[in-house]
């Protein structure tokens, strides 16, 4: 009996052994070409979308190169991960579009040594961004499940110099300033005194600042204690919200 059933069992296990490996071939060779595609569509957003506009600083092309954003794109949209638009994410958020990301990360004048606060996590690409050209990264989310994903989706590809807090980033990040940068991608009404606070000497703030569908993006800068302020571009984000506007 027993040697009736080894007889059985032996094929079957081979048998399943040869389909798992034919499975997994044909999964690779059918993944590859995705993978390729991905690739080209991304040197293609940054030829057409962030070089042609002007975007020149090299951490930041290289960034926006090396970045894969359709990992932190719903699968819904992912075949519209590298279009020239901002594209939802969820919870009623956006992920920005690749030229803004690249506008506001360029303008911040960053290097290897520096390290930043953003305000608004979301899918996390735009701390992924900086998190190639800096020394630290932290960012705060008000939404728990957007937080929570980045983070998870952050430890998956390697980013150990991004630190998530789940919070009202309207306050800042107190533990951990001053910063050499702060960019906030979510628009509050006017520019929160926290945040202006938690900015070095010499240290730079990205900001969309306005109504909810009228805003302009804010650059400040500090120096010599006193922050000078100057609007670079009109823009349309999703509003700053606090815990209590917090209803889903
Ligand atoms: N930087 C993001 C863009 C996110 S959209 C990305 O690369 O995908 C703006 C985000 O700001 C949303 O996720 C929203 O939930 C968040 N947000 C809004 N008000 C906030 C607040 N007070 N504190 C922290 N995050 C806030």
């Amino acid at each position: 009996m027993k040697a009736i059933k080894r007889c059985f069992q032996v094929p079957f296990l081979s048998r399943y052994i040869f389909f798992s490996f034919v499975i997994l071939i044909l999964s690779c060779v059918r993944s590859q070409p995705q993978v390729d595609r991905f690739k080209e569509l991304r040197e293609n957003m940054v030829t057409t979308q962030i070089k042609a506009r002007g975007i020149s600083n090299r951490e930041v092309i290289e960034a926006m190169r090396n970045v894969e954003r359709h990992l932190f794109v719903p699968e819904t949209h992912i075949q519209h991960a590298y279009g020239d638009h901002p594209l939802p994410i969820g919870y009623g958020q956006t992920i920005s579009q690749p030229y803004i990301v690249a506008f506001m990360t360029e303008i911040l004048n960053l290097d290897k040594s520096s390290k930043v606060l953003e305000v608004g996590t979301g899918s996390g690409y735009q701390a992924a961004i900086l998190a190639e050209i800096c020394d630290s990264v932290y960012t705060i989310e008000i939404v728990e499940e957007l937080g929570i994903r980045s983070s998870q989706l952050f430890k998956k590809l390697g980013y150990s110099n991004i630190k998530v807090k789940i919070g009202d980033g309207y306050k800042g990040w107190s533990e951990y300033s001053p910063f050499d940068a702060i960019i906030v991608t979510c628009a509050p009404t006017h520019i929160p005194d926290p945040l202006k606070n938690q900015l070095k000497e010499g240290g730079r703030m990205i900001i969309p600042v306005g109504e909810r569908y009228v805003q302009e993006l804010v650059l400040l800068t500090r120096k010599k204690g006193s922050l000078k302020q100057t609007s670079v571009l009109p823009v349309r984000f999703v509003p700053m919200v606090d815990e209590k506007d917090m209803i889903y």
